[in-house]
Order: structure tokens, then sequence, then C-alpha cells
């Protein structure tokens, strides 16, 4: 781990000096200030003008959720003197294993506000302010425009690539963190940041250069569907308020010192190559190993859409709908993909089983075992997804047995199969996937998805379902 952290570290050539003498700050520490943060301020490295840049400092926390909440506590906590936080969402009893600046009193109101009382009541010194709706590609500029430095505490491609771009836009260092169930990621971006379209040299990528594509979305899954561990998001949410603190205390965020050739910001003010810093927690091991990773990342890549050379990326053009920020993100469209005879509603099916009308069938559930673990329809089997796709593809290259890929008793005969998963989307994909592979036996056997998965029976059929 210290290895890793070399990288991240302060940098060594005067950043802290080169503004401490300039008299620019506009006023001095009170006692107050100087009471509540003394304890970081004899820190080595921090001192009072890197409070001072601190308190002078206006930092955006785009989601206040998972990372956004241990983000925004220590950002209080050092003094950042004006705090935005960006959310439209409201508090709900799943959030609070992780989400730790909300609490079981506030529940169902708005995050933002939530949030901001947990941090008026650590630090009521720093100035809040709540936008309570969701930033989208009309309102992002306006809002990032006014701050020194944008965390993205977000958990949705869509968001990412919005806020990386105006931020190359408007030249706004990024901190980007992201986590989902066991693992968790962390990257400095733009950082300092440098005009559009400065590519020789080694200036800073953005969120573009690193992941030029979104992942497809079969393979995107939020914290809500696939489950999130509380100190994972946390730790996360933490090493960029870190990273936050360092990158204010040390002026990076700054525009660059007035020289007589200042037609480029001067590169000695880069931190060290950006990393990729990945954390995984091994629920599975009693004891360790910690494991942190941090890989080296390359500089600016010239053919970047966002901030490359000769980009066309502008402000009026992403608030006008170009780039389409969901086109981008999403996969061709699969959500009907299955023809009427191949589906059957939640109502419809529980009706037919009622009466008597089902002839006897396998009923499949692809949700992952923990899911199905917490209650499944009466006779279910589970199936889990992601690993019947894994083992369809081991099918298809090794030319194994089909049937194998069926839970024991379901293989054999020519018994209707119902196909259920936690909101329709699997489900579908696992009906066409078992006919390809042959299992509907030319026809023979019907195989049908439950349309709407398991929200849509506890929404239409039993409110008792205890759907996660
Ligand atoms: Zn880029």
């Amino acid at each position: 781990m210290a290895g890793e952290t070399k990288d991240n570290s302060l940098p060594k050539n005067g950043l802290l000096s080169a503004r401490s003498s300039d008299g620019k700050f506009s006023r001095r520490l009170t006692d107050d200030e100087f009471d509540r943060y003394s304890r970081q301020m004899i820190v080595p490295g921090m001192g009072r003008e890197g409070q001072l840049r601190l308190i002078e400092s206006r930092l955006l926390i785009i989601g206040a959720g998972g990372l956004g909440c241990p983000a925004a506590q220590y950002i209080a906590g050092a003094g950042v003197g004006t705090i935005g936080i960006v959310d439209g969402d409201i508090v709900e009893a799943s959030n609070l294993h992780r989400q730790v600046g909300h609490a079981t009193s506030r529940l169902g109101m708005k995050k933002v506000d939530s949030l901001i009382t947990h941090l008026k009541a650590l630090n009521p010194l720093p100035t809040y302010i709540p936008y309570d709706f969701q930033l989208t590609p009309q309102n992002a500029a306006d809002i990032i425009s006014q701050y020194d430095l944008v965390l993205d505490c977000t958990d949705h491609p869509i968001t990412r690539y919005l806020i990386s771009d105006i931020c190359v836009l408007t030249q706004k260092p990024l901190v980007s963190a992201a986590a989902v169930q066991k693992s968790g990621q962390l990257t400095v971006l733009n950082c300092p940041p440098a005009p559009q379209g400065l590519v020789d040299g080694e200036y800073p990528p953005c969120y573009r250069c690193c992941f030029r594509k979104p992942p497809p979305p079969s393979s995107m899954v939020s914290c809500g569907e696939a489950g999130i561990m509380g100190p994972v998001v946390g730790m996360m949410g933490m090493a960029q308020a870190g990273e936050a603190i360092k990158i204010l205390a040390s002026g990076l965020h700054l525009p660059p010192p007035t020289s007589d050739d200042n037609t480029a910001p001067p590169l000695e003010r880069n931190l060290a190559r950006p990393t990729l810093l990945i954390y995984t927690y091994d629920l599975d091991s009693a004891v360790g190993p910690y494991s942190f990773r941090a890989l080296k990342m390359g500089g600016r890549k010239k053919n970047c859409f966002a901030c490359g050379e000769g980009s066309t990326l502008t402000l009026d053009g992403i608030k006008t709908g170009n780039p389409d920020y969901v086109q981008f993100c999403s996969a061709p469209t699969i959500n009907v993909r299955l023809p009427p005879e191949q589906r059957i509603t939640a109502v419809a099916y529980h009706a037919a089983k009622e009466k008597g009308e089902l002839p006897a069938h396998i009923l499949v559930d692809t949700r992952e075992k923990e899911h199905f673990s917490f209650g499944s329809l009466e006779g279910a089997v589970n199936m889990p997804f992601g690993r019947f796709l894994m083992n369809a593809a081991a099918v298809k290259r090794t030319g194994g047995s089909a049937r194998d890929l069926l839970p024991t008793g379901a293989a054999d005969g020519d018994a209707p199969i119902f196909v259920v998963c936690r909101t329709g989307q699997d489900s579908q994909e696992t009906v066409e996937k078992l006919r390809e592979l042959g299992l509907d036996n030319g026809g023979q056997r019907k195989i049908v998805d439950i349309m709407g998965g398991l929200r849509a029976w506890k929404q239409d059929v039993d409110p008792t379902f205890p759907f996660i």
C-alpha cells in the first residue's frame, strides 16, 4: 500500500509555497477555525495556507449516496468553504447501511436536505448549497461552472460521461469513483485542468480518455440490483475526499500562475501520472487479504471525443442534445424482444395456476442466489443468470450438452419452462438463449417469460412478496 500511495502524495515541488506568500487570501483564520482545523493544519504539507485555500474553495458533490455521504463528511469536516450537493432522490431505508449521512428519522426527506442537516451538525462553518434535482445535460454546465472541483459520486455511466464532458469544457478537475458489490475504483481526472484540444505533452486524461465506451448495458448493474457492501463504497468515498482535499489545499485547481509565456498550463504543476485505484474486498476470507491495486493510466488521448485534438464537443451542443448520452450508453433496445406467445403476465400466470389450468411445468428463477434466498415463487428452481450465460457460452464453444445447463430434473421431457427474474429483462434473454440452444425440442416444448419479473409479481399479484 505504501508504494501504491506514493504517486498520489502531496507534490514536493513547492506548490504550497507558490501561493502562500502572494497575499491573495481574502482573510485570516478565525479563532473558531483555528481551533477546529488545528489538527490537520499541523500535518506537514497542509499548514495555514492549505487551510485557507480549503476555506476559499468551492466543491461540488454530485450524488448524495454511498460515495457522496462519506466524501461529504470529510470534506465538510476539513472546512472546504462552499459545498454544493446535487441529488434528486429521497432517503429510503435500503440506503442506510451505506449512506451514513442520512438517518432513520429522515426517511422520505430529500437526500440533499438530509445530508446537509447531518453536515451542519458536524461543521456549521461551510456554506452548503443544495440542488435537489438530478443533473441533466441542460443544467450541468450552469452548476458545475460555479465550482473549483467536482466529485462524481453517481452510479450510472450516463451521468459519468456527462459530468466528465462538462468538466473538460469548463476546465474543472474531477475526482471520480465507483463501487458495486465487493469492489471499488477511484481516479483523478482533468487535474490540473487544461484547455480542450491541448494534447502535446503529458496533459491529464478525462473520463472518456480512460473509458472510451460505456460497458454494455447487460453488464451494468446498479447497487440496487447487484448489492453493495457499505465499507467498500465508504472507503472509495473517503478516498475521494482525500484526493479533493489534496487538490484544493495545494492549489492544483487554480489557474496557472501568470508568466511571460502563458499559452498553456505549465506541465510542472502536474501530479505524477494518474492512476486508477482498485479496491477489492474478499467477503469469503475471514481476515484479509486487503487488496488495493494502483494501475498507471495514460495521459490525454489525441483522438479523445471530449478533450482531444479537433474535438467538436461544446457546451451549447450538450444542452441541445449533442451528444445523446442516453443513446451512447444504451444497447440496441432489448426491452421487448420475444413474440407474445412466448410471454405471459404475472397476473395471468398466477390466475392460470390458481385455476389449475397450468400443465405440470418447470419454473426457473434467474436471480442471483442471494436474491433467491430471500424468497421465491412456489416450486421455483434457481438458475443464476450470470452463471447461466457463462455456461451457455462454454457449451457453444465446446459443443457440450445444452441439457446440462438446466437445473436437475428440468432437462428431460417436454414440460413447459417458465422463466422469471427480478424485473423481466434477464428472463427474456434466458428464454431466447434456451431456444437458441435447442432446448425447446424443435418447438415441442414451450419456454415462456413471465413479464416484468418479480417486481410485477409484487406489484400486481402479491404485495407481501419480499422483493429486493
Ligand atoms: Zn479525454
